[in-house]
């Protein structure tokens, strides 16, 4: 019986009620799509690109990053497929990319904004993915790291709209963005929250930093506010909301992530199927209320025992 069970087709993540929550998966090469094909991954919800040239000295060429593109796209044939561009900088440094000593590196030259001070490396990654997206038949999404504003917005996607890239948004990581999505989301044609740095950033605490973990926790209803206003813009605009970071893959949390707008949630394949799990427990109805009852508490504990509180009754 549990070969059978082993074998049998993973169900696409839903709710309750029927309500579809794509479940996608977090990859840093393309070495993972397999795995995460078996876990039940109906696509790519981050492919952090930095992970394949970490120990580059210099920036890769158009033709070895549309090889490594390529390949990932194969592999996701008929899927969505978001990938990040380099979001170099603080916790995940690039030489070629990050050359300044900074003293505050979380608050410095990372993400977009050390791609738009060497742009010609922005433009040959963009280059590669349009150029893997014309011979796959994957659905490609380009998304920016560490985006603060709207003009960054514009930037970025005029920029990978002009180089041939159909749908190109930005991750909400920096609470600027969350306050404006409404009007990022005149721009980009999806948001992605990327809950690590977003918690970093509202809670003012180094994710890097022990000491300060406590604050680092997605649960904060300070977070969930920021979530559920990118999440109403979302629904404004009619545009797609994923999350990306670490709180997709908390059974429960998802459920309030769904439940404060997110439509799809990607994670570490690993985590899929408890997810799965959770959001076939409740509907959207129930979704909505214990998100409420998290928003309306004074701090993360709170929250979390809030929402427990309302699932189960
Ligand atoms: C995030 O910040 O939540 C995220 C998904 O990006 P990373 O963890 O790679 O910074
Ligand atoms: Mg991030």
């Amino acid at each position: 019986e549990r070969a059978a069970a082993v074998a049998a087709p993973v169900t696409p993540g839903a709710l309750a009620d029927g309500t579809p929550v794509p479940l996608l998966a977090n990859l840093g090469s393309p070495k993972g799509a397999g795995e995460a094909l078996e876990l039940g991954a109906e696509g790519v919800g981050l492919f952090r690109t930095e992970f394949l040239f970490l120990s580059s000295k210099e920036a890769p060429t158009v033709e070895a990053q549309q090889a490594e593109y390529t390949k990932l796209l194969a592999a996701f044939a008929g899927k969505k497929v978001v990938v990040r561009v380099l979001d170099a900088g603080a916790d995940k440094p690039l030489p070629f990319l990050n050359d300044a000593e900074e003293e505050n590196p979380a608050l410095g030259l990372r993400g977009l904004r050390a791609l738009r001070a060497n742009e010609q490396i922005l433009r040959d990654q963009l280059t590669a993915l349009a150029r893997a997206d014309a011979d796959s038949d994957a659905d490609l999404w380009v998304m920016a790291p560490m985006v603060a504003t709207v003009e960054e917005t514009i930037f970025f996607t005029e920029l990978a709209h002009e180089l041939g890239l159909k749908t190109a948004g930005v991750m909400v990581e920096v609470p600027a963005v969350a306050l404006l999505a409404e009007r990022v989301l005149n721009h980009a044609d999806f948001a992605s929250i990327g809950t690590n740095d977003l918690t970093q950033y509202t809670m003012a605490a180094d994710r890097l930093l022990g000491s300060v973990a406590t604050l680092q926790d997605p649960w904060h209803p300070a977070v969930l506010k920021l979530i559920a206003a990118v999440g109403e813009a979302g629904r404004t605009h009619g545009k797609p909301v994923g999350i990306c970071g670490e709180a997709a893959a908390d059974p429960l949390l998802a459920v309030v992530l769904v439940g404060l707008g997110a439509t799809t949630l990607s994670m570490a394949p690993a985590a899929l199927a408890d997810v799965r799990f959770s959001l076939g427990r409740y509907t959207i109805e129930d979704a909505r209320r214990i998100a409420q009852a998290a928003l309306d508490a004074d701090d993360a504990p709170a929250a979390r025992a809030a929402a427990q509180a309302a699932a189960a009754s």
